[in-house]
């Protein structure tokens, strides 16, 4: 689209066609006024909540929920700034104050973002976690964070009853559940019998900037998880990317497809759009192709933000199901996580007529980076450019900035609102990601074209060097996506006395593809042919599915640890 076409189909979005001017006149101070944070003292849970009670959002719908057994409710911002006050008050009254941290292992039930919003409300730190963790996930962050409060429901406190005695510093379990009755053990309580006793009002903690909001474990794709920890000041970044990056708008019914014991959970599937007074739908439920079509279609789904494994899941059952379902609502798709195969990009065009627009950051950078905006035209493959007042560079070891097109490490310059505070309990840990004076290092590696665009390469550990060549898994796992029969791709070096290092590919298949070796000749020579002699893969496995963790990711050391039989190291976010 050009300008003049976006003016014409949406006029309220003059203000983002043009990503230069963005640039030029922006100023995080601009986004505090805009926000309206202006003095001293601040709370998230005021600006995503409370403050929209106060005016005609007082009566929208905040959250519309859907539950796995096809339950529906709704929650308007007034109900939730009360239920989040009685909450609050639940909370306090069993001597949870500011600083506490209390975690949350829970589905996606609105108790859930209630007991979030009350957790701000109080000052304390919120660690949420996937509701599929086993137990030796759960007692790891509790340990790290000396957590002392939990909040769960008795079904998957069962699942953490022999790890609980390794955690003396947890003081008090509050129980979830629909069921009135059950049996409490000596400091269990009930949550619904407390918030019914609770007082409906309650006088928030006002809290500095740089107070600490909540500690969320990075995904463990890449090694043991690491626990982050961001402050209120974050909400500077999370109003504004969530505008502008995600395009959300006041009539919009936004739905961000992540739990929130992952990152983009929290931000983008909470604070981000709360900030920005939206509607989110929240499907509390598994990945089902078509429960996942039907949520769009009867819910009106406006905005999206997904990720490649999703999206890869979807291809992979076929087109003619999207055909059965109407997602007319559909207007903006975004993506996060891994990279973005181009064969997605065009299958999402074929499909739902829409570009989908991946975006590029981390539970460090605590919002986005680096994105495809609505104003600029989308190059397959590419993560898009720089949020405006983040200056994101390509360097070297030494910290120079390297030329366009050279591979190199992707770094930020410090300093922008939501970029992490701390690694809880290890401040070595946290050093490290400043080794290299004067920059925030992100362990990825890209590179920049000329016209600014910024291209993932891989992990930096992830990158294969075959015959002196530097192969990034990325692109030979798009390319291998293009093949007709590949569904899903890893793809790993194995070490090899030659050539340094070999490809080895593993290969889920689409449905209708059996494995054979001929299939995998063919697979090898497809490769060859579309993207290099040197970057095919000389081994290829094909297996059902692939490691993934909680959050959609392929775990490529896992790949390799089994394929060389080395130890396979933390595990606690790896998926069934
Ligand atoms: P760990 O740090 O524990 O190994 P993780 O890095 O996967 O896990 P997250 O913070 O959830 O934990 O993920 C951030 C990483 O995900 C990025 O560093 C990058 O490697 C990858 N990523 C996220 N978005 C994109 C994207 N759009 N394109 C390519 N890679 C992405
Ligand atoms: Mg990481």
């Amino acid at each position: 689209m050009n300008k003049t076409e976006i003016i014409n189909k949406h006029p309220e979005a003059f203000n983002l066609i043009c990503y230069e001017d963005q640039h030029k006149n922006f100023s995080w101070e601009t986004v505090k006024k805009e926000l309206g944070v202006g003095g001293n003292k601040v709370n998230i849970a005021y600006e995503a909540i409370d403050k929209h009670a106060t005016t005609w959002r007082k009566n929208k719908v905040a959250l519309y929920w859907e539950g796995s057994d096809g339950t529906h409710l709704k929650y308007t911002f007034q109900e939730l700034k009360i239920l989040s006050d009685k909450c609050a008050n639940m909370l306090q009254s069993l001597g949870v104050g500011k600083g506490d941290r209390v975690f949350l292992f829970l589905p996606r039930l609105p108790e859930l973002f209630i007991n979030m919003i009350a957790i701000a409300k109080l000052g304390a730190i919120s660690g949420p976690m996937f509701s599929a963790f086993g137990p030796d996930a759960v007692r790891d962050r509790l340990q790290n964070s000396e957590a002392k409060v939990l909040i769960t429901t008795p079904e998957l406190k069962e699942r953490v009853d022999a790890v609980l005695w390794e955690l003396p510093k947890l003081e008090r379990i509050v129980l979830v559940s629909v069921k009135e009755d059950y049996e409490l053990e000596e400091g269990n309580v009930c949550y619904k019998t407390l918030m019914k006793d609770a007082p409906e009002r309650f006088e928030m903690e006002w809290m500095d900037m740089e107070d600490p909001l909540y500690l969320l474990y990075t995904s463990g794709t890449t090694g043991k998880p690491k626990g982050i920890t961001h402050v209120h000041n974050d909400m500077i970044s999370y109003y504004i990317t969530t505008k502008w990056s995600l395009d959300l708008r006041d009539d919009d019914i936004y739905w961000c497809t992540a739990d929130p014991g992952w990152v983009t959970g929290t931000v983008y599937g909470m604070w981000g759009p709360w900030l920005n007074g939206v509607s989110m739908y929240i499907y509390d439920g598994r990945f089902d192709v078509n429960k996942w079509y039907e949520a769009i279609q009867s819910y009106k789904i406006t905005v999206w933000y997904t990720a490649p494994t999703a999206l890869r899941m979807l291809m992979k059952s076929g087109d003619y199901l999207v055909a059965q379902y109407d997602l007319e609502s559909l207007r903006y798709i975004c993506s996060v996580g891994e990279p973005l195969n181009p064969e997605v990009i065009k299958w999402g065009m074929n499909v739902y007529n829409l570009p989908i627009h991946d975006t590029w950051w981390q539970t460090e950078t605590g919002s986005i980076m680096i994105a495809n905006y609505p104003c600029i035209p989308i190059k397959p493959g590419s993560m898009g450019k720089p949020f405006p007042g983040i200056k994101a560079a390509i360097i070297d070891s030494e910290g120079n900035e390297l030329p366009d097109g050279h591979h190199g490490i992707l770094a930020l310059k410090p300093g922008w609102p939501s970029m992490l505070r701390k690694v809880w309990g290890d401040e070595g840990r946290f050093n490290e990601y400043f080794n290299i004076t004067g920059w925030y290092t992100t362990g990825d590696t890209a590179y920049k074209d000329e016209e600014g665009y910024f291209w993932f390469v891989g992990r930096a550990d992830d990158v294969i060097n075959t015959s002196g060549h530097r192969v990034g898994p990325f692109e030979v796992e798009s390319a291998l996506l293009e093949h007709r029969a590949v569904a899903e791709a890893g793809v790993i070096g194995k070490p090899d006395p030659e050539r340094g290092e070999i490809i080895k590919a593993f290969i889920a298949l689409k449905e209708g593809f059996k494995p054979s070796s001929e299939l995998g000749e063919e697979i090898k020579k497809f490769i060859k042919h579309h993207l290099a002699a040197h970057a095919y893969p000389r081994e290829i496995e094909f297996c059902e599915n692939l490691p993934k963790t909680r959050s959609g990711k392929i775990m490529r050391r896992l790949l390799k640890a089994k394929d060389l039989g080395l130890p396979t190291g933390d595990i606690s976010t790896l998926e069934d």
